[in-house]
C-alpha cells in the first residue's frame, strides 16, 4: 500500500477512529476457546460481563476477521495481524465437509448451520477473495454457494430455505437435511424469514458473481431475490417489518442485483426500502434496530444504510451522498465509546466457560454502541453491547473511506467532503468550522466536487492554484475541466468555498426515549448539540471540532484505491 503525507486541518479523519475499535476486538475474544469472540456485553453488571451467545461462531468470527483486515488496510498498521490470522483460521475450521459453516453444540447453540451466519461468513469470504493471491477464499465461497443451492427448496424461480438452521447430519424425508420443527437453541426459533435467512445472502452472492463470473452464484441470487419479492420481505412500496439490519442488508442486495441486471423495477423496490428506513431514522443517522420498537440503534443498521446510500449514489442519485455525509459525521462516529469512566465497576470474578469480567470496564474502550438512543450511548432500557456492532463500525468507516473519492476513467468525483488521501485525488476539509474544501489532483482528469445540499449555488467560489476559477454545475457538483479538452493536471490544487449554515431542527424519532422530541443544533452537516442531553453517556456533547478553528497538522495516511482492494494476508 502507498502512503501520503500532507497537512490536514484537525477535523474528522475516519482512519483515526478505527484503531481503538480494532483494539477492542482483540480484547473481545476468548483465549481459552481458540479466540472465539464474545457476542454480548452486559453493561449493567458490576463490573460489565462479556458473554458468549448464539452468534459467536461463523457470524461473529467472520465479522471480527473482516473488520481487522479492513482496519489494517485503512491504517497501514500490522498491529492486529496476529488476531486477524487467528480469526481467519478459526472461521475456516467451522466449515463442514458439505461447504456450510457450522456452529457447535453448547447450552446456548445447536450443532447446525444458521442461515444468517452463512451470509456473514460469505461476505467475509468474498471480501477475502479480493485479497488476491489466496485461492482458499474463492474455493470456500464457491463451495458455500453450491451447498446453499443444494439445500434451497426450489419452487420454480423462487428459491427459499424452509428453516432457520440446517442441523449437521440431519435428514428428513423429501428434504435433504432439513428437520421440520428443529430447535437448535437460541437464535434458531421461529420460521425462516425471506430477508433474515435469504435476502442478507444476496449481496455477497452477487459480489462473487461480479468478481468471478461463477454462474451458480447468479442463479442463487436470482432465486433469493424472487423469494424476497414474492414473499413481500420488502413490500412493493418499500415497507418492511421487524429487524432493520437484515432488511437494509436485503435492500443492498436488491440494489446490487438490480445494478448487475439492469432491472429498474428492482432498483426502485430497493430504493423505496431505503427511503422507508430513512423515514424511521433521524437526519443524523440514528437508525432503529426494530421498526416496531424504535428506541435503540445498532451500528449494524448504520453500516447497511451507508452501503445502500453509496449504491444509490453510484447509480447516479447523488442526493444520497448528502444523506450519507450526515450519517458519517454524526451517529456513526458518535456511537464509539471513548470514555469508560461512567460504566459500573466492581471486583471481576474468575472467567467461566461462558462469561468474562476481567479488565472491565476499561476493556470496552473503543466499542461501537449496540443500542443507542438519539442522544445517549444507552438506548431505552437496554444496557448491552452487541459485538456485531463494533466490526460494523469499522466496516462502515471502511466503506465511507473508500467512497470519498469516486469517479471513473473519465473523471474524478469527490463524493464526501472528508479529509482523505486517495490515489486519484486527496481531500482536506475544514468543515464544519469553515466551508472550505481543497482537492489535490493526482490524475489528469476533470474533477467534480459535490457541494452540500444546503449551500446556495450563488454563494460558492472556487480557485485553481490560487486563481479564481469559473464554476460549471453538473447536478449537485461543481466541475473543473472537461474530458479530452482541458483536464486538470497532477499537482494542481482546487479550492471550493461556501458559507456554512447553522440551523436548528426538531427530531421526533426515538419512540418512548426520554426527552423525545429532540432539539438538534447543526453546523453544516455536523450536529453540535442535542437537547435534552442524554443521561448516561450523552452523545453530541464533546464536539470541539465545531467550536474552534481547527489546527493544521501533518498526517501520513494510506492512499485509498477508491474501490475495495486488499493485500495478501500472508502466512
Ligand atoms: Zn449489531
Amino acid at each position: 500500500m502507498a502512503f501520503e503525507t500532507w497537512v490536514y486541518p484537525a477535523t474528522l479523519i475516519l482512519e483515526h477512529r478505527v484503531p481503538a475499535a480494532a483494539e477492542f476486538l482483540t480484547r473481545m475474544v476468548d483465549r481459552r476457546q481458540g479466540g472465539l469472540p464474545y457476542f454480548r456485553v452486559l453493561l449493567d453488571g458490576r463490573p460489565p460481563v462479556a458473554q458468549h451467545d448464539w452468534p459467536d461462531w461463523g457470524d461473529m468470527t467472520a465479522r471480527f476477521a473482516e473488520a481487522l483486515a479492513m482496519a489494517r488496510l485503512m491504517t497501514g498498521s500490522d498491529r492486529w495481524l496476529g488476531s486477524e490470522r487467528e480469526l481467519f483460521g478459526l472461521l475456516l475450521s467451522f466449515f463442514g465437509e458439505d461447504g456450510l459453516n457450522y456452529r457447535s453444540k453448547t447450552d446456548w447453540s445447536g450443532d447446525d448451520a444458521l442461515l444468517f451466519d452463512q451470509s456473514r461468513v460469505l461476505t467475509t469470504m468474498v471480501s477475502w477473495c479480493m485479497l488476491g493471491g489466496d485461492e482458499r477464499a474463492s474455493r470456500l465461497a464457491r463451495r458455500q454457494i453450491d451447498a446453499l443451492t443444494r439445500v434451497a427448496e426450489k419452487q420454480g424461480e423462487v428459491w427459499r430455505f424452509p428453516g432457520r438452521a440446517y442441523p449437521r447430519g440431519g435428514r428428513a424425508p423429501g428434504r435433504e437435511g432439513w428437520v421440520s420443527g428443529y430447535d437448535g437453541g437460541s437464535g434458531t426459533k421461529g420460521l425462516a424469514d425471506p430477508c433474515y435467512e435469504g435476502g442478507v445472502l444476496i449481496s455477497p452472492v452477487v459480489m462473487l458473481y461480479d468478481m468471478e463470473g461463477y454462474d451458480p452464484a447468479f442463479e442463487l441470487a436470482r432465486g433469493l431475490v424472487n423469494w424476497v419479492l414474492t414473499a413481500d420481505g420488502i413490500a412493493e412500496d418499500g415497507r418492511f417489518r421487524d429487524h432493520v439490519h437484515s432488511r437494509l442488508a436485503t435492500a443492498a442486495g436488491l440494489l446490487r442485483y438490480a445494478l448487475l441486471t439492469g432491472r429498474d423495477d428492482i432498483l426502485e423496490r430497493g430504493k423505496r426500502a431505503v427511503d422507508f428506513a430513512l423515514n424511521l431514522s433521524t437526519a443524523f443517522g440514528w437508525v432503529p434496530e426494530y421498526v416496531e420498537r424504535p428506541e435503540g440503534c445498532e451500528v449494524c443498521c448504520i453500516m447497511d444504510l451507508l452501503d445502500c446510500l453509496f449504491l444509490l449514489g453510484r447509480s447516479g442519485q447523488g442526493q444520497y451522498y448528502d444523506v450519507a455525509e450526515r450519517v458519517i459525521r454524526n451517529h456513526l462516529v458518535e456511537s464509539q465509546l471513548r470514555d469508560t469512566g461512567w460504566l459500573p465497576t466492581g471486583q471481576p470474578g474468575a472467567d467461566s466457560e461462558r462469561t468474562s469480567t476481567s479488565g472491565m470496564p476499561q476493556r470496552l474502550f473503543g466499542a461501537f454502541a449496540g443500542w443507542s438512543a438519539p442522544n445517549d450511548f444507552i438506548g431505552r432500557d437496554v444496557w448491552a453491547l452487541q459485538n456485531c456492532c463494533t466490526p460494523a463500525g469499522i466496516r462502515a468507516c471502511y466503506l465511507a473511506w473508500n467512497e470519498v473519492v469516486g469517479g471513473d476513467w473519465m473523471n474524478t468525483r469527490i463524493n464526501l467532503l472528508l479529509n482523505h488521501a486517495g490515489e486519484a485525488a486527496s481531500v482536506r476539509s475544514w468543515l464544519p468550522w469553515e466551508g472550505r474544501v481543497e482537492v489535490k489532483v493526482k490524475q489528469a482528469k476533470p474533477v467534480e466536487i459535490r457541494v452540500p445540499d444546503w449551500v446556495e449555488h450563488t454563494q460558492v467560489a472556487a480557485t485553481i492554484d490560487g486563481q479564481a476559477a469559473p464554476l460549471a454545475w453538473s447536478g449537485n457538483c461543481v466541475k473543473f475541466g472537461e474530458y479530452g479538452k482541458s483536464s486538470l493536471q497532477p499537482g494542481q490544487l482546487v479550492t471550493v468555498t461556501f458559507p456554512v449554515r447553522e440551523t436548528t431542527t426538531t427530531e421526533s424519532r426515538g419512540g418512548a426515549t426520554a426527552g423525545n422530541p429532540f432539539t438538534v443544533h447543526w453546523r453544516g452537516d455536523t450536529v453540535v448539540q442535542i437537547e435534552p442531553a442524554g443521561t448516561h453517556y450523552p452523545l453530541y456533547s464533546r464536539r470541539a471540532e465545531a467550536a474552534e478553528q481547527p489546527e493544521e497538522r501533518e498526517q501520513t495516511l494510506v492512499e485509498s484505491p477508491g474501490a475495495i482492494a486488499w493485500e495478501p494476508l500472508g502466512d
